[in-house]
């Protein structure tokens, strides 16, 4: 049951049909780990936040740098130098203090522990990290919402290769290859904080259908294509490969 308080904090979503309040205690039930508080790190902790997500843990070891903050936006001025994730939970509880959210400042590796949560959100702003993510989200069968961005071009995709072994993983999609990869990290490439925000914002949206929504068809198995130059969202459908070594292990 709602509180008072809740009632009024989430009055404006639990109004829209197939939320409802029974969406807005799964919310508040939910729990969450988001990987890196950085350029999509910010406002999805934010939003979620906000939208009630109940039960929040931000994952970065790095620490606030002035070329951040054209785009990473929890972070001001005066908290260069200071922890990403602690700093992210910080500005989220002045939005909302009845959320439990609290930083990790390790490492994400292929020891961190996920299996306590219903979604994974991955902010993180590299390769390597995204496989890790990728394999332990499947292994530990859970939803994962990913996000990317560099210049002015974003990706998202839901992953589900672990609750359903007809989709596709990150790994089927993007192959570890030997290949000198392209440069596709925002330190080398560039980015736009707009686009950052964008992608952030509809990992959220996401997240909010898959937890909280009644007759909503997740959009696992496509992945998004946002062009902030043409202003244009293509939408792709995505096929399992076979001889994936993720899906290969379940
Ligand atoms: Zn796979």
């Amino acid at each position: 049951m709602l509180n008072d308080d809740d009632l009024n904090r989430y009055a404006r979503q639990v109004i829209i049909p197939n939320f409802d309040e029974e969406g807005q205690e799964k919310l508040l039930f939910s729990k969450c780990l988001i990987i890196g508080a950085g350029g999509l790190g910010c406002p999805v902790a934010l939003y979620a936040s906000a939208a009630g997500f109940g039960h929040i843990e931000i994952c970065d070891d790095d620490t606030i740098d002035l070329t951040n903050l054209n785009r990473q936006i929890a972070h001001k001025n005066n908290r260069i130098g200071f922890n990403k994730a602690e700093n992210l939970v910080q500005e989220c509880l002045k939005i909302n203090p009845n959320i439990t959210i609290k930083p990790n400042k390790k490492k994400f590796d292929k020891s961190s522990d996920i299996s306590g949560f219903d979604l994974i959100f991955d902010c993180s702003d590299n390769q390597e990290t995204k496989y890790t993510i990728n394999l332990l989200s499947h292994l530990s069968k859970k939803t994962l919402i990913s996000g990317s961005a560099v210049q002015m071009e974003g990706q998202l995709a839901i992953w589900k290769s672990g609750l359903n072994k007809d989709y596709p993983c990150y790994e089927c999609v993007f192959p570890k290859t030997k290949e000198l990869a392209p440069i596709t990290n925002c330190r080398q490439a560039g980015i736009i904080g707009p686009i950052t925000g964008l992608i952030g914002s509809m990992q959220v949206n996401e997240g909010i259908k898959e937890i909280a929504l009644k007759n909503c068809n997740s959009r696992a198995g496509y992945l998004f294509l946002y062009d902030g130059l043409a202003q244009s969202l293509d939408k792709i459908k995505l096929t399992k490969n076979k001889k994936c070594p993720v899906c290969s292990i379940l």
